[in-house]
């Protein structure tokens, strides 16, 4: 070996020992509190990101562990967020992320997305303990005007650890 070559494997070595741990797997719960402490980071980037789809097609939606939705359910419950008229599966970052971890028997993977509720016409946050069970779609509990409708993303769980406690 020339002294050039042993010179960058030093370097090399000083970088590592400065470097954070490497990891070689990953649990779903350190996966959820990776999400929750970006999210924290940055409330504007990390949101922005949960909430994009992109088009996909077939053999990406025919994945056995990574979660694809239809278009027509994206556009009816986000009309805010544009998607291409043309697409049929979408895919976002938790779907893939969730592709790694695999599907429990309900067909889930362990990473949620958790998002307020909230009402379209008085723009109230629905979460009091007596709005839990509240469904979207349903008659706002405060006004008993407005629809509830997806808010704000307010974190990420694990949605396997719930079932397992
Ligand atoms: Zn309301």
């Amino acid at each position: 070996m020339s002294d050039d070559k042993r010179n960058v494997t030093d370097i090399l070595n000083e970088w590592e020992k400065e470097a954070t741990p490497r990891r070689e797997s990953i649990t779903p719960q350190e996966a959820v509190d990776m999400l929750n402490s970006l999210l924290k980071l940055d409330a504007s980037a990390i949101p922005a990101l949960t909430d994009h789809r992109v088009q996909c097609n077939e053999a990406l939606a025919e994945h056995p562990t990574v979660q694809v939705g239809r278009a027509t359910t994206w556009r009816k419950a986000r009309p805010d967020l544009s998607l291409s008229e043309d697409a049929q599966h979408t895919v976002g970052l938790v779907g893939l992320l969730n592709g790694f971890f695999g599907m429990n028997e309900q067909g889930m993977g362990p990473i949620g997305a958790l998002y307020q509720d909230v009402c379209d016409t008085c723009h109230e946050e629905l979460n009091r303990p007596e709005d839990k069970g509240i469904k979207l779609g349903e008659t706002c509990p405060r006004c008993n005007e407005g629809t509830v409708v997806i808010g704000p993303l307010v974190g990420f769980k694990n949605t396997w650890a719930d079932q397992a406690g």
